[in-house]
């Protein structure tokens, strides 16, 4: 690989690793076609729930990865990168009943996603 080619390619997935916003380019084909696919849901699950991984608010087995900014949401509605909300942060094991006690009220999410937008401002 030539020197330049080396270089580029650390500033390409750098910045790709410090933006957690979508173009907007990258935010209009998700509005005409619709947003990715959630998650590799084979790989995903198993890292996030391992066997014998128990729910975050009661001690059932845990059944389901949850969101605390929902996916969808944090696309369409804050325009976060789908592999953002993908990332381990996001996601809490839960059982079936507690899968929505997971998701961050509206005023918290608004304030998690101020606080990146500033973060954001600061890195240019
Ligand atoms: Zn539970």
């Amino acid at each position: 690989m030539r020197h330049w080619q080396k270089k580029m390619g650390r500033t390409v997935s750098s910045k790709t690793r410090n933006n957690r916003f979508l173009t907007e380019v990258q935010l209009a084909v998700f509005r005409e076609f619709g947003v990715p696919v959630r998650y590799n849901r084979g790989q995903k699950r198993k890292d996030l729930l391992p066997p014998g991984k128990r729910c975050e608010f009661c001690s059932e087995p845990a059944t389901r990865a949850a969101y605390r900014i929902p996916y969808t949401k944090g696309v369409l509605k804050h325009h976060l990168r789908p592999d953002f909300l993908n990332q381990s942060w996001n996601l809490i094991a839960t059982c079936s009943d507690h899968i929505t006690k997971a998701k961050w009220s509206e005023n918290r999410i608004e304030r998690y996603v101020a606080k990146l937008h500033e973060r954001a401002e600061h890195q240019r």
